[in-house]
């Protein structure tokens, strides 16, 4: 596990699933591939397919039609699988936690290793989050 996380902390491949959000996170998330941020300069991209992927990035709350395909989704990545949650949704369901079809335990749906608060959260934050996550795999 050592050897894996140290490959991962120099080159982190991710992948997003946008489960039910109001799209903020999305727009944020897509901010930081611009050049502005340039996110890819730490050894860190978007890739296409979970398969192919060392984190799930996930953005929104689980509803009852969402949750299963995020499941399906976390199934299917190989493991290690490090989930990022972004923004409040993962964390609390933000202002969707009351409403009717929301899971009702979200950590029963995939583990999730970090999040990132704020609603949305900013680049800059997501940037520190994700430095923290490198962080811990060098540890
Ligand atoms: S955390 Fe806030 S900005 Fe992000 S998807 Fe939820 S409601 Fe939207």
């Amino acid at each position: 596990m050592g050897w894996y996380n140290k490959r991962l902390a120099k080159s982190i491949w991710v992948f997003h699933v946008s489960a039910s959000p109001c799209n903020n996170c999305d727009i944020e998330i897509l901010d930081l591939l611009t050049p502005r941020y340039d996110l890819e300069r730490f050894g860190i991209k978007l890739v296409g397919s979970i398969r192919h992927a060392d984190v799930l990035l996930v953005s929104g709350i689980f509803n009852q039609k969402v949750g299963p395909r995020v499941q399906q989704i976390y199934q299917q990545a190989p493991k290690p699988c490090f989930v990022v949650g972004i923004g409040t949704c993962p964390a609390s369901g933000c202002c969707f936690k009351d409403s009717y079809n929301i899971s009702k335990n979200i950590k029963d749906i995939i583990p999730i290793n970090l999040y990132i608060p704020g609603c949305p959260p900013k680049p800059e934050n997501m940037i520190a989050g994700i430095v923290k996550l490198v962080e811990v795999l060098n540890a």
